[in-house]
């Protein structure tokens, strides 16, 4: 039988989170774009369609996201957004419950970080 390993909680996940990872969290993040589109193959996409992807990335987490968009003559449709966590080993959260107030955890916790700045 396997032993049961106690998951860390929410609560103990958001306070071991840096403080910028936090105030992302908290604010949302500082996206910037280090390079633009670039032409990408979509299996199953539509013959003849364009599609283009572009990868934005956090100033202040790292975080990147990676979008995908179709290119019509006028206009441009994202088709997806996706967050690659596995550049920022420890952000994601595990284990959140609907009603759980994650928010209000960030905000406690950046609230603790900055006290312990102030009694320092
Ligand atoms: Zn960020």
């Amino acid at each position: 039988m396997a032993t049961r390993v106690d998951p860390v909680s929410l609560s103990e996940q958001v306070h071991a989170l840096p403080l910028e990872y936090l105030r992302c969290r908290d604010l949302g993040h500082d996206w910037s774009v280090p390079k633009g589109f670039f032409k990408v193959e979509v299996e199953g996409g539509v013959r003849g369609a364009l599609y283009v992807e572009r990868e934005v990335h956090c100033r202040s987490c790292g975080l990147p996201r990676i979008e995908l968009f179709r290119i019509h003559p006028r206009w441009m449709e994202k088709l997806s957004s996706r967050y690659d966590y596995t550049q920022v080993p420890g952000y994601r959260l595990f284990g959140p419950q609907k009603g759980e107030h994650v928010q209000g955890m960030v905000q406690l916790a950046i609230y603790m970080h900055e006290m312990e700045k102030v009694n320092a």
